[in-house]
């Protein structure tokens, strides 16, 4: 796909999901020690179900240090409706202690140094540089993101490292962290995993799955 393609699909999309950006519904609002908490626990699950664990989660560990000192337990009855919960609960509880132990109880502002974190790999990385720090060091690729980018002919790849370089290559840096936001939007509303809406798609005449599709029918 040529660069000017898809920045057109971008601007069709933003279009379509003018709220979508750094919208109040998802894990990327907040402090960043909010946002790196919940976008850990935002794996495996929606980020509605995150968000109703944000109160009860916060006002009792307020800052890294208090939850780094917190009872796995006591974590895990709070945040028990999120699945996966007993990783969960560790692996806050690890990366409050790192933050107090290696970073002066901040989240740290670098690639490097945020993947050093229990739970965080470079998507989660991404998400907090971009929604607590608004750098663009990379694009976090998500399942949405994924499906959207091989669909769409963003990418041909299922490697997640790889589908991230594509896109890099493909937009300029500045859209970054709005793109993954959009295509994360878009793929809930329309793009969904069993079954696209491809008949009320904005994108759909520059869609590569659409294409073949009318090819073959
Ligand atoms: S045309 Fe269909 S497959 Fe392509 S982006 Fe739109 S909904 Fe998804």
């Amino acid at each position: 796909m040529r660069n000017k393609d898809a920045l057109k699909i971008y601007s069709l999309l933003l279009k379509r999901y003018p709220d979508a950006l750094d919208s109040p519904t998802t894990v990327g609002r907040g402090t960043p020690f909010q946002v790196l908490i919940l976008t850990i626990l935002s794996a495996q699950t929606t980020d509605r179900a995150v968000l109703l664990v944000k109160k009860p989660l916060f006002s009792r560990y307020r800052t890294p240090a208090a939850l780094a000192n917190a009872d796995i337990p006591d974590v895990e009855e709070i945040i028990h409706s999120l699945g996966f919960y007993h990783a969960k609960a560790r692996h806050i509880i690890a990366a409050a202690h790192t933050l107090v132990s290696e970073f002066g109880g901040k989240v740290p502002l670098t690639m490097d140094e945020l993947v050093t974190l229990p739970g965080v790999g470079r998507k989660t990385a991404n998400i907090v540089l971009y929604h607590a720090f608004g750098k663009n060091e990379g694009i976090a690729v998500d399942t949405h993101v994924k499906r959207l980018a091989q669909r769409i002919g963003f990418s041909g790849t299922s490697d997640q490292d790889r589908i991230e370089q594509n896109l890099m290559r493909l937009f300029p840096q500045e859209k970054w962290g709005d793109l993954t936001d959009l295509l994360i939007a878009h793929g809930r509303a329309c793009c969904t995993a069993k079954k696209p809406h491809c008949g009320v798609c904005p994108i759909a005449c520059h869609c590569r799955y659409f294409q073949n599709l009318k090819k073959t029918s």
